[in-house]
This record gives structure tokens, sequence and C-alpha cells, in this order.
């Protein structure tokens, strides 16, 4: 099987899996006993807390552990949109093509009376931060913008958002999921407020992930029990998850350079192959883009069946985003870049890294080419189009 859906989730590494085993091996105890199986479990904690701290240029008491991206990003906007609103302030600036667990939060507040403003990003789906200037206002709470997209894999100008959202102090939320081991970041350099990130994404386990939260940031206790993660965090802490995360973390940190010339390597290779298939046009910026990144539509087709025939010929892809499949609407992130619903319902997503290779690119082309032309052999649209009954969206 050729794995190519790496933005969905990564196989956890050896690293990892060892690091959770030794968890459970030797760091048993609850870090909030006294006791000397407690303490070992805490010193644990504190060296994972530090390491993810270094990762991202952060302390490590502006490190909370979560129970992955998802929860960072709620209690990350949650927070900042409800301090905010005690100060009178409740508006709040994100983008059109974050993941659902900043979209629907903020939908959620909205329905609380929160005005959100949700920021075009074009044809390119990069984020203009003139247009985040022009979004903020004396009542902004909150800007919320993705580092790098989990479907199109465009990357955002973070520091210069994080500039302005400093001079004019509106606290800065970015969703890193799909950056964090991937690209280098530095929460001072960039002014970023907030960050969230996820184990499972870098090679670490899922159910586990992290938020930063600068000191002095708004930061509200989001389940509520114990005096675990200062009091914003209860629940007894999951160290096997934590320390599968960080062995994951300073694993991909160490080679990042390295992976992310391997991946953007053959993510060249696959968009010249694939920009072959007549009607294909690739979704997201050429340039600025997530080194493992190809995302395609082809005209005439279902996203949906060209998984499956993939599946049969041993590739595993995606198409649109993970939690959307199974849906039939078509991705947001497509419909925000300006794709037509039925164009956006023909898409592809193919997210490589490390583990993969030149020969794999090779087969994907040839398995992909095949698929469509097959597909498009039986799609009533695609012979209307040739019958010059209907207009080609992609020429
Ligand atoms: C995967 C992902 C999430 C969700 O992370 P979980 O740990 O699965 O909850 C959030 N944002 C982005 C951009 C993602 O890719």
């Amino acid at each position: 099987m050729i794995y190519a859906d790496n933005a969905a989730t990564t196989k956890t590494s050896p690293l990892a899996q060892k690091a959770m085993l030794d968890a459970m091996d030797r760091f048993w105890g609850n870090p909030s006993s006294l006791h000397t199986p407690g303490q070992l479990a805490k010193e644990a904690m504190q060296s994972a807390r530090q390491a993810v701290a270094r990762a991202i240029g952060a302390q490590p008491q502006e490190i909370y552990f979560t129970s992955g991206g998802s929860e960072a990003d709620n209690q990350a906007i949650v927070s900042a949109a409800k301090v905010g609103a005690k100060k009178g302030k409740k508006h709040l600036v994100t983008t059109a093509i974050e993941h659902h667990a900043v979209l629907h939060t903020m939908d959620g507040l909205a329905k609380e009376g929160f005005e959100v403003t949700l920021l075009p990003v074009g044809e390119s789906g990069i984020v203009k931060a003139e247009d985040v200037a022009a979004a903020i206002r004396e009542d902004t709470a909150l800007v919320s913008v993705m580092y790098a997209n989990n479907e199109i894999g465009t990357i955002q100008p973070i520091a210069e958002i994080g500039a302005l959202c400093r001079e004019k102090g509106v606290p800065f939320h970015t969703d890193a999921v799909q950056a964090v081991g991937h690209l280098p970041i530095d929460v001072n350099a960039q002014n970023i407020d907030m960050l969230s990130l996820s184990g499972h994404k870098f090679h670490g386990p899922r159910g586990v992930g992290a938020l930063y939260v600068r000191r002095g940031a708004p930061l509200l206790t989001f389940i509520h029990g114990g005096a675990q993660e200062s009091g914003r965090r209860a629940g007894t802490e999951n160290l096997p998850g934590i320390l599968g995360m960080t062995a994951a973390l300073a694993d991909a940190e160490a080679h990042m350079a390295d992976n992310a010339a391997h991946a953007q390597k053959l993510r060249d290779a696959l968009i010249e192959g694939l920009s072959k298939i007549p009607h294909s046009v690739l979704n997201g910026d050429r340039e600025q883009r997530l080194p493992g990144n190809v995302n395609f539509c082809f005209e005439g087709i279902e996203g949906e069946s060209l998984l499956l025939l993939l599946d049969d010929k041993g590739i595993a892809a995606s198409s649109g985003s993970a939690c959307t499949s199974g849906s039939l609407d078509p991705s947001h992130v497509l419909l925000a870049i300006g794709r037509p619903h039925e164009v956006a319902h023909g898409s592809l997503r193919l997210t490589l890294d490390r583990e993969n290779t030149m020969e794999d690119v090779e087969q994907i082309i040839r398995a992909v080419a095949e698929v469509v032309s097959y597909l498009r052999e039986m799609s009533p649209v695609w012979k209307a189009l040739q019958r010059g009954e209907r207009q080609y969206v992609i020429q």
C-alpha cells in the first residue's frame, strides 16, 4: 500500500511507540502524587513540556497539553472570545479556509452574539495581511489564521499577520497543526500569542496535542476538575501520549530540513505528472505550500469514486478533508478558492512525507491517469462536455 494521506494522520513512528511503552513501563505514576513513582512521572512530563516549548521558541510554562489539535483550537478561541467579551470586544476575525475545529467553534460563538469576519483567500488560497489589518476593529477580541492549510497546503503570511496584530494589540492565534514538525516556527519572532499543535500530524500518537499561550494572553479553564496544566485543563495527564508526541516532535525537528527537501522533491514531481492530465487544475499556490501537499481537481468526475478506485490499486489518498468526506458537501476550502461545486467534487489530495519514494510518485501518476480516464468514460458530465453541450470550467 502506498500511503499518501499524511495530512489526515501519520503512522506512529517506532521512536514514538518506544517512548509510549517506556512511559507505561517506567512513568506510570500520577504526576500529581508526592511519592517516588509520581515524581518520576512529573519529571518526565516537565522535560516533555520543555521539549515542546523549545520546538516553537516558547517557555515551558506557556505549554498546555490537550487531547489534540481540535481541543487546543476550541480552548484558544473560546478563551480569547470570552475574555474579550468582558471588555466589550465581541468581534472575531478568521479565514474562510480554517479547519472545522476553528470554523465550527466560531459558528458557536456567532450564535452567542459574537460577530465573526471570515476573510477571503482568493484563488491562491492565501490570506492577505492587508485584509487582516483592514478587518481589525476596536472591538476585535481575536484574530485566528491557520499556519498551513490541511487541504490545499497553502502557507499563510503568519509573521506579517502576527506583527500587525501585535501593533494593534489584538491576540493572535494560529492553528499550526499542519506546520509543527514540518516548518520552522518561532512564536516570538512571528508574534504568535496562541498556537495549536497535534501529535498525530508528525508521526506521534493521536489524542494528544498542545496549546501554546503566551504569558499574559487570555486562557480560561476549559475542563474543570483538578489543578493539572496550571488549573487550565483538569484530568490526569496522558503521559504515554505526551511522551510519544514529544519523541516524535524531537525527531521531526532534528530532520526537518531533510524531510522537507525530500517531500518537496516528490511533491514537485507529482504535480508535474498530474498536470499532464487534461482538464485538471492544481489547487492552492504553487510555491507557498507545504512540502508534501498535492491537491488537484479533475473535471467531470467524483472525488469519492476516484478514491475508492485508487484504494483498489493500493494507493491511500483523500478527497477534501477526512472530516468532511462521507458528506456530499464539497470542501469549503475549494469553494473558498473559487472552484465551482461540480469541479470541487472532483478533487484529490495526496500528502507525501519522509516515508514516500519517487517510485510511489511514479505509481501514483500512472494510477491517477488511468482511473481518471476510466471514470470519465462512464461520466455523463464528461460526455456532455465532449459533445460541447456544457462548458469546460477547467481549461
Ligand atoms: C488534524 C487537524 C486538526 C485537528 O487535530 P486533532 O488532533 O485531530 O484534533 C486541526 N487543524 C488542522 C489544520 C488539522 O490538520
